[in-house]
């Protein structure tokens, strides 16, 4: 997957704004944020969408959603509230084909 941005990413052949890294997962911030707080929390493993999910990425799926919930909250952003949602394909706004979750908080959001 030499094409993929957030590969080169995920490989540190590409410089970005890492917030947290393991063997399995990087969070970096979002290079356009929509809000104060932006970040996505992505899989080091090629996976294109949620569509492309398998059995075997169920742990993954579980790290990173609980990666959030402990990133939401060293963010600051926790009781307030965020945002944190995956867009699927090009319907559902998704540019990166590499699975990405956003987690978007503190100010900024269209809804407050
Ligand atoms: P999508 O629309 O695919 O769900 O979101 C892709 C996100 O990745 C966008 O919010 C975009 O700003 C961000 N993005 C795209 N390319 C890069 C990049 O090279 N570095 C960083 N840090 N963010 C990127
Ligand atoms: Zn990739």
């Amino acid at each position: 997957m030499e094409e993929c941005i957030f590969c080169k990413i995920a490989n540190h052949q590409q410089k970005t704004d890492i917030v947290f890294e393991n063997e399995q997962i990087i969070v970096f911030k979002d290079m356009h944020p929509q809000a104060k707080v932006h970040l996505l929390i992505v899989p080091k493993k090629h996976i294109e969408s949620i569509n492309y999910l398998e059995e075997e990425d169920r742990e993954l799926i579980n790290q990173m959603i609980f990666l959030a919930k402990s990133l939401a909250k060293k963010q600051g952003i926790a009781v307030k509230g965020y945002r944190l949602f995956f867009n699927v394909g090009r319907g559902g706004g998704q540019i990166i084909d590499h699975l990405h979750l956003h987690l978007m908080g503190g100010g900024g959001l269209s809804d407050g």
